[in-house]
């Protein structure tokens, strides 16, 4: 079934490329509403941005989604990835700033809030998307894929001259709320020459230790190091996990990225889209953000369905 908040939750951080405070409330939704955000810094114009894949405007340093009167929020992508991972479908973000605070770089301090404030199941199934035909995009040396699957799996692998990343792969299927330790802790990461670079630019003004794996040319600069071993490439994923959130439901299929980035994972969308003999809807009832027990009454549930009908 579809799921919102319990209560609505605010959020106070800094904006990675402004530097500057960003307010952002997380409202409870309605069955079907999806996943909106709205500028309430912005009155002369619509304001209204729904979290979708043909929203998308700009992928070069994060996911930015705008609409038709040039209202735009960008760094999306550790947020849609906690609300996919969480299994919540319907919310409204309210947010007074062109960009989503980056709190501590990853998806946990937005988890931890959800948990907090608790779920609430509505009263429709969830809609899935379920991929029926391999669909794959390759730009620049870099590809990615979906193909047909029964759960939601995501591969990535990275490849990074780098002693402390080198060559790096993962694998998950998000199930039973194992985003919560597996992927949402994994932070953001970046070189010092290109911080520097960034913050020459104008941008990355609030980037800091304290939001980012930070690199130099041999090492991780962070005092207290890492929190997994292949930390780099699970944040990878958990950006493919909130960008193909952008889809409008959970996939069910698999996705695979080498050397995946946002504007990969756009792409595949866009082209999964265009072909709709590679995809279909289905009501679903798997669900990524659940806790065992409630899958186990939900499985019960589907099961007794199939024997009295
Ligand atoms: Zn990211």
């Amino acid at each position: 079934m579809q799921r919102t908040l319990k209560q609505t939750i605010n959020f106070e951080g800094i904006g990675l490329h402004s530097g500057k405070i960003v307010k952002m409330s997380v409202y409870p939704a309605m069955a079907d509403h999806g996943i909106v955000f709205v500028r309430s810094d912005i009155t002369d114009k619509n304001n209204v941005i729904p979290a979708k894949y043909d929203h998308v405007v700009d992928t070069k340093l994060c996911t930015v989604i705008g609409n038709d009167a040039g209202a735009i929020v960008g760094t999306i992508e550790h947020l849609m990835a906690a609300f996919a991972g969480c299994g919540i479908d319907n919310a409204l973000v309210e947010i007074d700033s062109p960009e989503v605070p980056v709190m501590d770089g990853s998806s946990s301090a937005f988890v931890e809030a959800f948990d907090d404030a608790g779920l609430e199941i509505q009263e429709k199934p969830r809609r899935a998307i379920r991929i029926l035909k391999e669909v794959s995009i390759e730009k620049d040396g870099k590809r990615a894929s979906l193909r047909p699957g029964n759960l939601s799996t995501f591969i990535g692998e990275i490849d990074f001259d780098h002693p402390s990343i080198g060559k790096q792969r993962y694998e998950v299927t998000l199930l039973n709320g194992n985003f919560r330790h597996d992927i949402a802790e994994a932070r953001t990461f970046g070189f010092k020459h290109e911080v520097e670079m960034l913050r020459q630019m104008g941008l990355a003004q609030g980037g800091s230790l304290d939001n980012a794996i930070v690199l130099d040319e041999t090492k991780v600069l962070n005092k207290d190091g890492l929190r997994f071993e292949n930390e780099f490439i699970r944040h990878k994923v958990l950006d493919a996990i909130g960008d193909t959130a952008l889809a409008g439901g959970p996939i069910i299929g698999t996705y695979e990225g080498e050397k995946l980035g946002h504007e990969l994972t756009n792409l595949l969308l866009r082209e999964l889209f265009k072909n709709d003999d590679a995809w279909t809807y289905e009501d679903s009832y798997i669900d990524a953000g659940n806790d065992t027990a409630l899958s186990i009454v939900q499985n019960r549930a589907v099961k007794h369905l199939a024997m009295s009908s």
